[in-house]
């Protein structure tokens, strides 16, 4: 079976986790995201996770020095030989770059970038709403809520809100997001690699969407 190396891309809170959660779900794609690669390093309080922390608390981008040789190191990895799935990766510019050239240095190529369009007054709504689990799986206390209130329907661990998930530093994530990330949509684009999604319809639309998708990626990539 042929690759399969795709990224997802769009603002946060798009649903970018919810549908990457869902597309990996059956193990063969390595899903890396790299929001919950850093927020694990915060937690164990390994030297990457004090000097993201800072910059993570106030809703800007951690720096590249420490990103991106993290998240390469992943794609170059044993579990990413058959394909992966990036969440929150590239972000910028440069970031694309830097994984644009890792690719080529591996002789692969990327097979699509799946773009969630969503505008800012629903990311605020549903980033203001986001619960996570202990093992970062999401739910939202109106869009996709537990069984039971405040729990983890798989395994039971009591949800949180994200510290970066208040009102204030959403805005300033959204600004990020325009500034920073936006462009990525460009540099896709004109490469033919982009695949656009209205990630403002419900999650089981959005994921028969992307599936589609998918299987014709695989089925372009087979011949
Ligand atoms: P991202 O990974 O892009 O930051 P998430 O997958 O964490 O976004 O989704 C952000 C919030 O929106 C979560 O609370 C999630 O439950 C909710 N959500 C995700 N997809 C949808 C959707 N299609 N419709 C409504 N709410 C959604
Ligand atoms: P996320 O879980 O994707 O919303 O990411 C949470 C935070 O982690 C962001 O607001 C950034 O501070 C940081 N982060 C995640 N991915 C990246 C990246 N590719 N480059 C720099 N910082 C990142």
């Amino acid at each position: 079976m042929a690759e399969l190396n795709l990224i997802l891309l769009g603002p946060p809170g798009a649903g970018k986790g919810t549908q990457g959660e869902r597309l990996t779900a059956d193990g063969g794609l390595e899903y890396v995201v790299t929001g919950n690669i850093l927020r694990a390093a915060v937690k164990e309080g390994t030297e990457l996770g004090v000097q993201a922390k800072a910059y993570m608390d106030a809703g800007d981008l951690v720096p590249d020095e420490l990103v991106i040789g993290l998240i390469l190191e992943r794609v170059r990895s044993e579990e990413a030989h058959d394909g992966f799935v990036l969440d929150g990766f590239p972000r910028n510019v440069a970031q694309g770059e830097a994984l644009d050239a890792a690719l080529a240095e591996l002789g692969r190529d990327l097979t699509g970038v799946l773009y969630f369009d969503v505008p800012d007054e629903e990311i605020v709504r549903r980033l203001s709403g986001r619960r996570v689990s202990q093992t970062g799986r999401i739910y939202h206390v109106e869009f996709d809520p537990p069984k039971a209130d405040g729990v983890c329907d798989v395994d039971g661990s009591p949800l949180i809100q994200r510290d970066d998930d208040k009102p204030e530093t959403i805005r300033k994530r959204l600004a990020v997001y325009h500034e920073q990330t936006e462009p990525l949509v460009a540099y896709y684009e004109q490469r033919g690699l982009l695949h656009r999604f209205d990630g403002t319809k419900p999650p089981q639309e959005v994921e028969a969407h992307l599936r589609k998708t998918v299987s014709t990626l695989r089925l372009e990539d087979a011949v």
